[in-house]
């Protein structure tokens, strides 16, 4: 009697699990095989094959963009011989709806095969690439997906090809099958860059989290103190935040060109050995990997809510990439800092760039942190001669915003919280429990909770509009001051850059509102001559290292096959140093808040 209920209590219990499994469980497998056997070619090779399928036609789609790098890519263009077939190798047909979806009429067939050839041979940290000596792999532009299912299981199969020992990836291996990878669904596949070839493999633990640094060539770096320091920032950055979210993380290196991207356990980066011999070269680099380090937490989990989930089609906007790249960069130098790497002089020396840097650009009068963040899908990948001019990087402002919102916070806090806790509350609060990311008004009333006051300044004036910025405010705050008083400098100032382009010395920019703007040069011109002289670009400086102000030259200048002269007033070449440093007395306040904020931890 007793047992009766207990087996059907269980067996109810059971009954619930099984079809709880069932309805989470994804229907059918999804499977990709990679091979690229003549490398040279450029090719890869791609099957893509599913099972269970259910419906009449089935849309698959190449991303347009890959999280990370806010550009559209349309990497469907290197997309070649894309075939569709059933279970039974029987062809299906398909047609091609958009830019980047092939619709393939499945009707009833149990397993659907497509394959393609993928050519890679970009140079680009957002691109694949492949040749005999490399196979990188970024995967928005190698792997399809199922409209519809993105959330559906995965496994990746590669054959590398047969020269290449290494295979260094974030995805997870399949225990029991060689080269073989599994992505619980397709937003993680698209966030786990590949790199194959015989690149050096270097590991650490942390906690007993293993970490890797597969990289081609990191020159004469003393290995030791390189994975120490890396073990130094992995650690700063965890303590920053409180946890570390992976099981394992690897590090990317490729040799030979710029950038990275950060994933949720990986970063892909062209990063090598070569001026880490010098100290500013080093802490340049560990600066770099810091960031891009940072970034698991700060836009990978801390992030606005139009960064994940993505759409994959098209542009995803947002006001606040200043937040997500800006604030990862001031923090880049602050882990640093904290974690012993950099000195105090070294970390203010690195905030006077970044300011010196943002305004130098004449677009600083045009463009807002918020617009250059919004706009950036149009213009930051091109900065053609008029650039400058007209935008801005929200890495620069971004990184003086973090730094005002810091010093606010600590002073109005008196020195009990900063951005750290803001930082803090944006991952256990909107990542771990919402699971969501945070909205513009979110984000400014977490910072204006941690000051314990409004921020009309920081967010209405300095984050939204062209303001100047009031500098010397708040580096009081922290009992510095930063001189900003323009000091003129020898020589005369003309404003245009050129460059030399077939022998020819040509103008590739004309500055806003300088003298060159207002005499008449443009981008494109070629000089011939100032004042009847023949000129090349160190006669040029020369000649104009030795006018005043206000003295008037001569320019000759070809322009669109006519020959024309124009008459230019130089003007004065003034600079502002930001150099920082600080006052002689300042108040227990400012001091604690100077201790605290440049501390080591
Ligand atoms: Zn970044």
């Amino acid at each position: 009697m007793k047992k009766a209920p207990r087996i059907i209590l269980l067996l109810t219990v059971f009954l619930a699990l099984a079809s709880l499994a069932a309805a989470a469980r994804p229907e059918g497998t999804m499977a990709f095989a990679v091979s690229m056997e003549q490398p040279t070619t450029h090719y890869y090779h791609v099957v893509f094959r599913c099972e269970g399928l259910k419906g009449e036609t089935q849309d698959f789609k190449m991303p347009s963009w890959t999280p990370g790098y806010y550009w559209i890519l349309n990497s469907a263009r290197n997309l070649l011989n894309f075939r569709a077939e059933d279970g039974a190798g029987g062809a299906l047909a398909w047609e091609k709806t958009a830019k980047n979806t092939w619709r393939v009429k499945s009707g009833k067939a149990a397993a659907i095969t497509v394959s393609y050839d993928v050519y890679a041979f970009e140079r680009s940290i957002a691109e694949s690439f492949l040749d005999d000596g490399r196979g990188f792999i970024s995967p928005t532009g190698i792997f399809m997906y199922v409209a519809g299912r993105l959330g559906h299981p995965v496994t990746v199969s590669l054959e590398p090809y047969k020269e290449w020992s290494k295979i260094s990836t974030g995805l997870d291996p399949v225990e029991g099958r060689p080269n073989t990878y599994f992505a619980p669904d397709f937003d993680v596949l698209y966030d786990c860059p590949v790199l194959m070839g015989n690149q050096e493999i270097l590991t650490f633990e942390i906690k007993g989290i293993p970490h890797v640094i597969a990289a081609e060539n990191l020159g004469t770096v003393d290995r030791a103190r390189f994975k120490s320091d890396l073990t130094k920032i992995v650690e700063g950055a965890a303590r920053l935040i409180g946890e570390i979210p992976y099981k394992h993380y690897t590090f990317i290196f490729m040799d030979g060109g710029g950038g990275g991207i950060e994933h949720l356990n990986s970063v892909s980066a062209f990063f090598n050995g070569s001026g880490l011999d010098s100290r500013s070269g080093y802490l340049g680099g560990l600066s770099f990997i810091a960031h891009e380090f940072f970034h698991l937490y700060n836009v990978k989990r801390i992030r606005p809510v139009a960064l994940g989930p993505f759409d994959y089609d098209r542009e995803n906007y947002t006001n606040m990439l200043w937040v997500s790249e800006g604030i990862s960069v001031y923090y880049e130098d602050m882990i640093l800092r904290r974690a012993g790497l950099m000195t105090r002089d070294e970390f203010l020396e690195r905030v006077r760039s970044y300011i010196t840097r943002y305004e130098n650009v004449p677009g600083h009068l045009f463009q807002s942190a918020t617009a250059s963040s919004f706009d950036t899908w149009i213009n930051f990948f091109i900065r053609g001669e008029n650039g400058a001019n007209t935008t801005i990087s929200y890495y620069d402002k971004g990184a003086a915003l973090g730094l005002l919102l810091d010093l606010k916070i600590r002073s109005e806090s008196k020195n009990k919280r900063s951005l750290d806790d803001v930082m803090r509350t944006l991952y256990w609060k909107y990542h771990k429990e919402m699971k969501r990311g945070f909205t513009d008004e979110e984000f400014r009333r977490e910072c204006e909770n941690a000051a314990g006051c409004p921020l009309p300044e920081i967010f209405d004036v300095y984050a939204s509009t062209t303001r100047d910025i009031d500098y010397p405010k708040y580096f009081s705050l922290a009992g510095l001051e930063i001189d900003v008083t323009p000091k003129e400098l020898p020589g005369a100032f003309l404003g245009a850059a050129t460059q030399t382009q077939d022998g020819n010395l040509v103008i590739s920019s004309v500055e806003w509102d300088s003298p060159a703007q207002r005499g008449g040069l443009s981008a494109r011109d070629e000089v011939l001559a100032l004042d009847g002289i023949r000129v090349h670009a160190r006669s040029m400086d020369q000649v104009l290292e030795s006018k005043k102000p206000g003295d008037k030259v001569r320019v000759l200048l070809a322009r669109r096959g006519t020959i024309r002269e124009v008459e230019v007033t130089l003007g004065k070449k003034t600079e502002r140093s930001f150099q920082i440093k600080p006052i002689a007395d300042p108040t227990l306040l400012q001091s604690a808040v100077l201790e605290d904020w440049l501390r080591e931890d």
